[in-house]
């Protein structure tokens, strides 16, 4: 399979250039942003505020008052955006929308979504529906919903996964990095919304390749942090000092990105989740939803992962104690009983 990797185009700035310049009134385009939660809360944040005020946004989740507080916020904006609206549903969010980006935490949760998205008679746009996922959830579950979204819509439908990295502060920085995973005649629409959200659009594929790429790079992340763990706890019990330590790694073959920005051990690098009692950050119970999801999908693929029972139990024991609970992946470093 040719797998393309594209870095994004300035999308958004190009669109609002066009928009800007153009003489000929221009279409009304609805959006939908389902799930408000850490991620979400702060996509759709920089979303409403990069669309033209004519654009309409509406936000739904499960938590009302998540939705409530948002739209509120984007009112007070002093520079408009689009028009925000609170959806009493999943369905009355999506109805109208050329657009919907969902943000949700679990393969059930997001076909959930779809099934009422789809269950009533969807009244036709003047362009094929738009939807892109941004959940991690496992590849299989989301070429499900987008067969189902193929097959209720026909061509007047589309679902495409953008799984994202960069965590709550690309979120709110709009600096995210998104692995799309959608059809080549798909992507420049994808780019343009997505470029309002992040800095990078990787496109990896089909659709379901975003999360493909997703789960095989935290799958490594799980490794090499656990490895950096157990390097630098055996380096500073051997008598080195840590930062010795990690500048010899990172001008090495060891190097990784665990070593050199998300260093385990306090005070080796001054950025990292370590030197603050390990909060923010990504955190450990968000790698375990990922190997689990990276273990589902190996197993369909008959991928064979030996280390990953193991890595799994260690963040699962780590994750048991009130110390580590909670905070950043790298705690693994205390569970260890590394030296802090
Ligand atoms: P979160 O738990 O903070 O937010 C999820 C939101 O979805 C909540 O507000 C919840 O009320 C809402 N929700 C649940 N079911 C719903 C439904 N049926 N309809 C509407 N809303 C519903 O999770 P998050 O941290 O924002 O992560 C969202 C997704 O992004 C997850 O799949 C996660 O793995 C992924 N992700 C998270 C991070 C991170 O650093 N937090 C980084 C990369 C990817």
């Amino acid at each position: 399979m040719k797998l393309t990797v594209r870095l994004s185009v300035p999308a958004a700035r190009a669109m609002s250039q066009r928009r800007a310049f153009s003489s000929s009134p221009r279409r009304l385009d609805n959006y939908a942003f389902i799930g408000l939660g850490q991620m979400g809360y702060q996509m759709a944040r920089n979303l409403q505020s990069k669309l033209a005020p004519t654009d309409t946004l509406r936000l739904f989740d499960i938590n009302t008052s998540a939705a409530e507080r948002l739209a509120q916020e984007m009112k007070s904006q002093q520079a408009g955006g689009a028009i925000a609206e609170v959806s009493a549903s999943v369905e009355d969010a999506a109805r109208e929308a050329d657009t919907v980006i969902s943000c949700l935490p679990e393969p059930q949760h997001v076909k959930g979504a779809f099934a009422a998205i789809l269950k009533e008679k969807l009244p036709a746009r003047s362009q094929p529906r738009l939807y892109i996922d941004c959940s991690t959830i496992d590849p299989s579950s989301s070429r499900e919903v987008a067969a189902a979204v193929s097959s209720t819509l026909g061509d007047q439908g589309h679902f495409v996964d953008a799984p994202m990295s960069g965590g709550v502060v690309g979120a709110t920085a709009g600096s995210l990095t998104f692995m799309l995973g959608a059809p080549e005649s798909l992507v420049p629409r994808a780019e343009l919304v997505l470029a309002r959200m992040g800095k990078r659009i990787l496109h990896c594929g089909p659709q379901g390749t975003g999360l493909a790429a997703k789960l095989a790079n935290n799958y490594l992340l799980a490794i090499e942090n656990v490895a950096t763990a157990e390097a630098m706890n055996l380096g500073v019990k051997l008598g080195l000092d840590p930062k010795v330590l990690a500048s010899v790694i990172n001008v090495s073959t060891g190097r990784c990105w665990p070593s050199e920005v998300n260093n385990p051990v306090p005070g080796v690098v001054e950025t990292a989740p370590a030197g603050r009692d390990y909060q923010g950050g990504f955190g450990i119970g968000l790698m375990r939803k990922d190997l689990r999801l990276a273990l589902v999908a190996a197993k369909e693929a008959g991928a064979s992962l030996p280390l990953s029972e193991k890595t799994s139990e260690i963040y699962a024991d780590a994750e048991k104690e009130e110390r580590c609970k909670g905070r950043d992946f790298s705690v693994v470093y205390r569970w260890l009983g590394g030296k802090e």
